[in-house]
């Protein structure tokens, strides 16, 4: 199975982003480092011309970098629901989905997937 690894305050960062739009969705490109079935997460970056909304959230793709250095995204859900949607497995962008539901307080409010859906080992450091 793979794993994940993220540092405890870039997670609090994250859930402080997500608090702020609350009830609207954030999203979030991840920066990293990907070895064998590891991912390490290093960096958070700001998708250009982000869109916030009830139910959805994304960004203009194409104005994006070419950047192999991002792994995947990580967006909110305000339901609390740390599920992909259909919509989150078919318009993903990057290897990795990580996913933040209200409250975004703790280890029970995060989760992430790959493509297929499956849940992957989050190992917060
Ligand atoms: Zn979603």
């Amino acid at each position: 199975m793979s794993q994940v690894f993220i540092k405890r305050d870039m997670l609090g960062y994250i859930f402080q982003n997500a608090a702020s739009v609350h009830p609207r969705e954030m999203i979030l490109l991840l920066r990293g480092k990907v070895s064998k079935n590891q991912f390490t997460i290093t960096d958070l970056i700001i998708p250009p011309l982000p869109m916030h909304g009830r139910g959805f959230s994304g960004f203009q793709r194409y104005m994006l970098p070419m950047d192999f250095s991002i792994v995947g995204t990580v967006h909110s859900h305000p339901s609390g629901v740390t599920k992909p949607s259909w919509a989150d497995l078919h318009h993903s962008f990057g290897r990795i989905i990580m996913i933040v539901g209200f409250p975004y307080k703790d280890e029970a409010n995060v989760a992430v997937f790959n493509h297929s859906g499956e849940g992957l080992a989050l190992r917060i450091t």
